[in-house]
């Protein structure tokens, strides 16, 4: 039970009176209505005054309210002005035990208390305000509004990975590319991940395909860090080889069945080191890039074939898919390329 307002109305003008508090959006539906032989009691959130009725503070039973929507409205609104309640937008992001919400300017005066509605709604630690990626890392620019921040072990078909969500990149949009990843079919081959970051493609192919060796290249230490914790805490150390350092200067080269370019700033600067780290004969490889408008796929087929012919090597397209919309009129799209040398 919780101790909560109550509006007390004779049960004959009970629907006159509950249409003016759903109206109005001040019902507590986080709480059961009440009725007993003469009356109605309905649940408030704050104190109303409406002819024909009672204002009461009594106990109410509570819900068992299942849909994360409703617990966390219910929790807005126990904390914030109701016209706020209803600019903070009903979509968040979970990475671990970190909610990742935006939030529109009027409504950033009150982040901390919208900050704590969430992670209480959702059973979560920590709570921040997305701002937006920045630089050639993409750093994710996120303000801790609640919590104490810090790592967490996110986990996404059957992969653990540990990040800093303030600190490191981990793009939602991206998980059916990881998934695709994870079923294809590469049992005993050697793969190089020219972009590893903290191991989102590297991770997903070492856990589910069974390949010979994976070595995962990346040149931000901090994330470089969490790549080895995460080999380690996906039991794939006799896979995934981690290696520090520029791609352009660390890779193995010649070795590859399958080279993975997701990056998405001129990655075409990077099809010839691609190619010097397949096998002579060539391989496949997985060419992210960005495209301007949907349809706008043949641009990046273009672009690669461009590099790949000057470097004498024929190319065919096995499959392309529009990951993401990136930013306005810009997608990420990803190609799978079968390059042989001519
Ligand atoms: N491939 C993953 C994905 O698509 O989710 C990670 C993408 S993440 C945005 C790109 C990563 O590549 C970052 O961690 C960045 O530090 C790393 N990176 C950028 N340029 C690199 C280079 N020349 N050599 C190695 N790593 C690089």
């Amino acid at each position: 039970m919780t101790l909560s307002w109550g509006v007390k109305v004779p049960k004959e003008d009970a629907e006159r009176v509950h249409k003016i508090l759903l109206k109005r959006k001040i019902i507590d539906i986080s709480l059961r209505t009440l009725r007993d032989e003469k009356y109605v009691y309905f649940p408030v959130v704050a104190p109303i005054v409406i002819e024909n009725t009672e204002l009461v503070r009594m106990n109410f039973p509570k819900k068992n309210m299942l849909n994360p929507k409703d617990k966390i409205r219910h929790e807005l609104l126990k904390r914030v002005p109701k016209e706020i309640v209803e600019i903070v937008p009903e979509y968040w992001e979970v990475i671990g035990d970190a909610v990742i919400i935006k939030l529109p300017e009027d409504a950033e005066k009150y982040k901390k208390a919208i900050g704590e509605s969430f992670a209480i709604a959702l059973g979560k630690k920590d709570v921040y305000l997305d701002k937006g990626v920045e630089g050639e890392l993409r750093k994710p620019r996120f303000e801790l509004i609640y919590g104490t921040g810090g790592p967490t072990i996110h986990k996404e078909n059957k992969v653990l990975y540990k990040l800093d969500p303030a600190r490191i990149m981990f793009s939602s949009g991206n998980i059916d590319e990881r998934i695709r990843m994870s079923r294809l079919n590469i049992t005993d081959e050697i793969i190089v991940d020219m972009f590893a970051g903290i191991g989102y493609f590297s991770l997903q192919i070492a856990v589910h395909c069974n390949p010979r060796l994976i070595y995962a290249i990346e040149k931000n230490p901090e994330a470089f860090e969490y790549l080895k914790e995460n080999i380690l805490l996906n039991n794939v150390n006799d896979t995934v080889i981690p290696i520090l350092g520029d791609n352009r200067n660390v890779s193995p080269e010649g070795i590859a069945d399958r080279v993975i370019m997701g990056y998405l700033h001129k990655t075409h600067k990077f099809l010839r080191r691609a190619l010097e780290i397949l096998k002579p004969e060539g391989g496949i490889i997985h060419y992210h890039d960005l495209v301007h408008n949907y349809g706008g796929i043949g641009e990046a087929k273009r672009r690669a074939l461009n590099i790949l012919e000057n470097a004498g090597y024929r190319m065919s397209v096995l499959s392309s898919r529009y990951v993401k919309s990136y930013s306005p009129n810009v997608w990420h799209v990803v190609l799978d390329l079968k390059v042989e040398q001519e």
